[in-house]
């Protein structure tokens, strides 16, 4: 299972977060939990594929947490999907999602099949598969919302083939009936017992998506011993009346429940815009739960690093704001190591669109870029080759450099102005 976080901002974006979105990878399916505005590009940046979503679990109508629903499902019906989605949410995401359809004269290619839930209820399954299901709750937020827990079920202990052998099992009819947990009977007549060959089942992974509540026990119960908890930690606890009067977390409520449940890690997203460096919402986490870790958009947090590291690549870079900005060397940072695929930087083949932009206009506009370090070198397709080399070469300078306000102390809060007195989440 890989939770590949998408946006990380919460209700507006900022120019590095975007809006309320995380996918889970698991087996080459794609579940998605809230869709918020720019969530498809996310995933195509995350090199996770649109076509492989299964499940969009919508946790609230808060418009964030939605905006993106819409441009998705058009996506895939210009990508010819034919698959049934399945889409889950609060009561009434059937009719906006149809209504939108209906609007737009679309006649979808696809089926979706709506799973809608009404807001008195304790539990409920809302997807139940071979092999895992998902659990609804509901939260404590200034309208309807719901959390949710992804649960593979348990998976058969491991056979003990060479004992299995010795006892004369050959067929692999016998094997998958022993798995299954059948007694079998042999041609001689012999009785084998399926607790003699298989060991224990082995529990399954599991990922709790708690966003936009205040601390509730539901949050626990549902984050109970999950392998990944992601809980939302919109403000610090300076800001704790705040998180309150809004049905929010602080940092401090996302590693209180995350202490409560037991899971194993504690991954805080949906933070506040005023936090222009969200290590101060960790700092904080980190104090009363550990590990505890941020989201970082785009890079992966797995549940078996050994086995799953790279079947996610992402097609950008992730740039990554450090406490402590030496950067002359940001490869060699790393504030914890054991978080996420643990490359900092990954960079993309050729050149990258941000970098495009940037020289663009620090010179004389794109479509002349390529003539300013000699008109003859473009001639020749090598050369060519070694120019987007020292073109990679000097964005990456650039980007050393703009990460040397290495002076200046770590900024937390964006400075407000006069204007700026509305309430930003
Ligand atoms: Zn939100």
């Amino acid at each position: 299972m890989i939770i590949v976080p998408l946006g990380v901002a919460s209700a507006t974006p900022t120019a590095v977060r975007h809006l309320p979105s995380v996918a889970l990878w698991r087996e080459g399916d794609v579940h998605l939990f809230d869709c918020g505005e720019n969530t498809q590009m996310r995933m195509l940046q995350a090199g996770l594929k649109r076509s492989k979503i299964e499940n969009i679990f919508i946790s609230h109508f808060d418009v964030d947490h939605y905006s993106g629903l819409i441009g998705l499902l058009s996506t895939l019906q210009l990508q010819r999907r034919d698959r049934t989605l399945n889409i889950i949410g609060p009561k009434g995401i059937k009719e906006y999602v149809e209504w939108n359809i209906s609007f737009a004269k679309v006649d979808l290619n696809y089926d979706l099949n709506f799973v809608e839930v009404e807001e008195d209820f304790e539990s409920q399954r809302v997807v139940d598969e071979d092999e895992y299901y998902v659990e609804a709750r509901p939260l404590n937020h200034s309208k309807f919302c719901m959390g949710f827990r992804f649960q593979e079920k348990d998976k058969p202990g491991k056979v003990d083939a060479e004992k299995a052998e010795a006892l004369g099992i050959t067929e692999d009819a016998q094997y998958k009936a022993l798995k299954a947990g059948e007694d079998i009977e042999l041609s001689d007549g012999k009785i084998i017992k399926s607790y003699d060959i298989v060991g224990h089942p082995r529990p399954g992974d599991s990922f709790a998506y708690i966003s936009d509540t205040k601390y509730c026990p539901n949050a626990v119960k549902l984050a109970m011993n999950t392998n990944i908890l992601y809980h939302e930690a919109t403000f610090s606890e300076s800001l704790a009346d705040k998180a309150v009067e809004t049905g929010h977390s602080t940092s401090g409520d996302a590693a209180r429940v995350a202490t409560e449940a037991q899971t194993k890690l504690l991954v805080i997203g949906h933070f506040s815009a005023r936090y222009t460096n969200p290590f101060v919402l960790l700092r904080e986490a980190r104090a009363k739960f550990f590990p505890a870790w941020l989201a970082t958009e785009l890079r992966p947090i797995y549940t078996n690093p050994s086995q799953e590291k790279g079947i996610v690549q992402q097609k950008v870079y992730i740039k990554e704001i450090d406490e402590k900005s030496d950067s002359k060397s940001p490869r060699k940072k790393s504030y914890d190591k054991g978080s996420g695929s643990g490359k900092r930087f990954i960079k993309r083949r050729g050149s990258s669109d941000r970098g495009d932009d940037r020289r663009g206009s620090n010179r004389r506009g794109s479509s002349s870029r390529r003539d300013d370090s000699g008109g003859e070198r473009r001639k020749r397709r090598p050369e060519r080759q070694s120019k987007e080399r020292d073109y990679n070469r000097d964005y990456n300078k650039d980007y050393n450099n703009d990460n040397q306000g290495s002076s200046r102390p770590p900024k937390h809060i964006t400075p407000r102005t006069p204007f700026d007195n509305f309430d930003r989440f």
